[in-house]
């Protein structure tokens, strides 16, 4: 697609636009009477308008029923997470029984881990990506000395090559083959918060079974933006929150994967509660806890209803677009981001240019730009974006991430950040 540098074509392309209707479906904050121009839906994603009715049904069925609303609620809170299976299931390619929105995501991954980094003999390894998000660093390093293991002999990042910012895949598979029979799991995340680097879970997968390790994902910027088939690819376990591309509230309720092949599985440790045990004789409140078969087998406690209200007002506008048709217009939006950065760099280059680190090929990223700002006062270019009313994210030294979220940004958001960064340029 040729693209232009002006409002008429931005214009023309959100007319053409076959998901424009489902902006109008989201609370688009304002700024001095104009709608902000939102990219960070990757750190919190909008506010859906059906979210209030959702959230609020569940508050009339509250104060019409008590307790009484565990099974007389119009969606019972006993099995109120079931309601909202079949569609994340559907987000992230899974069968709904590898699947259940519980907790949250830091949690989640340690559950899983708990059951899934089972270090045994030489096999202690756990191989990660450099620079992962801080949250997944820690859950890692605890993990790794709740088993009395050291960190520089069982944790092994994989860093981008000298002078590079994305990390080559070659160099990941290479080192699983290496560190070969003393690897027990490989926990990545699928992509990269920073560099919004999509990283091929499936070769990843692959490559970990082939020397006998286990393969872990970490979602929270995957999931709603990629077009995720976790199952077809075999992944062991995974773990996404909900408040970034799946606009489910801060904080929100998160989700679990874990792979049919695991499911009748009742010899994996865990850490259990109530919520996971076997549905028929939970209230017999017995001694001896008896898994449920699959994902739900991981659950803790009863379902934060107000929280998983939130997040279904969201699935069932995912369930209503289709992953496809939204991954269809992130890579046009995307590529229109691309270019209107590419283009003002041009123009501007005696100035100062700016210097995209994710990925340029659509198949190894999703609905992110980021970009390094050189020449110019970084901080300040970024802060005169805020005074227009751009909310983007700043990252030290001098990064800019960029997430044009198709659900419900507009190529005239893309437009006048461009207009924008141009006049800051001027300043
Ligand atoms: C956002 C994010 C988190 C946040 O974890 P919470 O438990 O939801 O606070 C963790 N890991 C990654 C990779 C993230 O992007």
């Amino acid at each position: 697609m040729q693209f232009q540098n002006t409002l008429a074509f931005a214009k023309e392309m959100d007319e053409k636009d076959p998901l424009k209707k489902y902006r109008e479906q989201f609370f688009i904050p304002n700024f001095q009477d104009q709608p902000i121009r939102y990219f960070t839906g990757n750190s919190l994603g909008l506010q859906p308008k059906s979210t209030g009715e959702y959230i609020q049904r569940e508050l009339n069925d509250w104060a019409k029923w008590g307790v009484e609303g565990h099974f007389h609620a119009e969606r019972p809170w006993f099995s109120y997470h079931e309601f909202l299976t079949n569609k994340a299931a559907k987000i992230v390619g899974a069968l709904p029984k590898e699947v259940v929105i519980t907790h949250s995501l830091t949690t989640n991954l340690h559950l899983l881990m708990v059951s899934f980094f089972q270090p045994k003999g030489k096999r202690t390894k756990i191989l990660c990506e450099a620079k992962a998000f801080p949250s997944d660093q820690y859950a890692l390093e605890s993990q790794i000395k709740f088993h009395g293991l050291s960190m520089e002999h069982d944790l092994v990042e994989i860093s981008p090559r000298e002078g590079k910012h994305i990390i080559e895949e070659d160099d990941i598979i290479q080192k699983i083959k290496e560190v070969g029979d003393e690897l027990a799991m490989v926990m990545i995340g699928g992509v990269n918060y920073y560099t919004g680097q999509l990283f091929d879970m499936e070769r990843i997968t692959k490559a970990a079974h082939e020397v006998g390790a286990i393969a872990g994902f970490d979602l929270a910027h995957a999931a709603g933006n990629i077009d995720l088939k976790l199952h077809d690819w075999n992944v062991d376990f995974a773990a996404w929150c909900t408040y970034k591309y799946l606009n489910s509230s801060p904080g929100g309720v998160a989700g679990i994967f874990v792979h049919e092949k695991h499911a009748k599985n009742k010899d994996l440790p865990r850490f259990a509660g109530w919520w996971g045990h076997d549905k028929e004789t939970r209230f017999q409140m017995t001694k001896g806890f008896q898994p449920i078969e699959g994902a739900e087998g991981w659950q803790l406690s009863n379902a934060p209803v107000l929280g998983m209200a939130a997040h279904l007002a969201s699935l069932d506008i995912f369930e209503e677009v289709g992953m496809e048709n939204l991954c269809e217009k992130r890579d046009q939006l995307t590529a229109y981001l691309e270019y209107i950065i590419d283009d003002i760099s041009e123009k501007h280059q005696e100035k100062c240019s700016f210097e995209i680190i994710t990925p340029r090929d659509q198949k190894r990223r999703g609905a992110q730009i980021s970009m390094l700002v050189h020449g110019a006062e970084a901080r300040k270019l970024f802060d005169f974006l805020t005074e227009k009313g751009v909310i983007a994210d700043w990252r030290e030294p001098n990064v800019i991430r960029l997430a044009p979220v198709p659900m419900y940004n507009s190529f005239e958001d893309v437009f006048f950040f461009g207009k924008y960064l141009e006049e800051g340029i001027g300043q």
